[in-house]
């Protein structure tokens, strides 16, 4: 067998020689481009000290590239059926190692504390299961982990969410918990041909550079997601419509209070806000909650 898995022929052989079965419930959508996975790769800006977390190495196409490139690879793979296939694709690449788990149940600082030195340099890349992109994502940023970033392929859509700014589509809740704690760039955009089976949209590579401080300082953290998140819940109602929902109706006076105290007009919709709006806005209404 060829070495590199990646190309449309080799993985097309492999499938069939070890009468592999694609999962959509897992989100089995393989790579078969070179050029796509280098660019991957190449957003990540690796250097030979550099050690990877890889999600879903799947039948190995993104690994063998990040093996080249990293000191150290270790690829979380939820789906044991693919053992042999890796054992056979990963064989030379010695720096490797897969744990067959569930990310979203592993305890990512463990493992990284437990495979690399203490000061290592530590990024995140894969091409994501498209069904837990959003919880893999909010995991990875909110698990206090010592990475310095995040390179991953999603579905496009996704990706125009965690960049988005105010005032566009595609802004929301999502945009802004991802915007507090890192920040985000869309590297590319990659049609659904470029995998076997081919999904239903199209994706983007996008790059997460952890932040050192968060965006914002705030209060109270929780409830800064709360307001952003009543914030966003019914889109067409002005901001201060979505906030009674939060407050009783006698607080009315209240709210109107602190917004003309931050300077936000009631009548604004929630889209329309800036991260540092929202931060003021949960700081001032932090002392009428109850
Ligand atoms: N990296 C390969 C590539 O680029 O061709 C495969 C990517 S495929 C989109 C996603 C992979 O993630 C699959 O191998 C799937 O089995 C695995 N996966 C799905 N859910 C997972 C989870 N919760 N934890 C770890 N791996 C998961």
């Amino acid at each position: 067998m060829n070495n590199r898995v990646s190309s449309p022929r080799t993985t097309s052989d492999i499938i069939k020689q070890y009468q592999f079965t694609f999962k959509k419930s897992l989100g089995q959508n393989f790579l078969i481009d070179e050029n796509i996975l280098k660019k991957i790769v190449s957003s990540a800006e690796l250097t030979k000290d550099s050690y990877v977390i890889e999600i879903g190495p799947g039948i190995g196409a993104l690994t063998q590239v990040l093996a080249k490139e990293a000191k150290k690879v270790v690829a979380l793979e939820i789906d044991k059926r693919l053992e042999p296939i890796l054992a056979e694709t990963l064989k030379n690449e010695e720096n490797v190692r897969v744990c067959f788990k569930d990310v979203l149940k592993a305890d990512l600082k463990k493992i990284i504390a437990e495979e690399f030195p203490a000061d290592a340099k530590v990024m995140v890349v894969a091409n994501l299961p498209y069904y837990v992109t959003t919880p893999i994502l909010m995991k990875l940023l909110t698990d206090h982990l010592p990475i310095k970033g995040i390179v991953v392929m999603i579905q496009k859509e996704v990706a125009e969410r965690l960049e988005a700014k105010p005032g566009e589509k595609s802004y929301g809740s999502l945009s802004i918990a991802v915007q507090y704690l890192a920040d985000p760039k869309v590297v590319m955009t990659v049609p659904k041909t470029v995998f076997v089976p081919q999904p239903n949209v199209d994706s983007s590579v996008i790059q997460l550079k952890m932040r050192r401080e968060k965006k914002v300082a705030v209060k109270d953290e929780a409830f800064f997601f709360t307001v952003v998140r009543a914030g966003f819940a019914k889109r067409r109602k002005t901001l201060m419509n979505n906030l009674l929902n939060l407050f009783s109706k006698e607080q009315k006076e209240a709210i109107m209070e602190r917004l003309d105290a931050v300077q936000i007009d009631p009548v604004r919709r929630g889209e329309t806000l800036t991260i540092e709006e929202f931060a003021r806005l949960s700081d001032a209404l932090l002392t009428i909650r109850d």
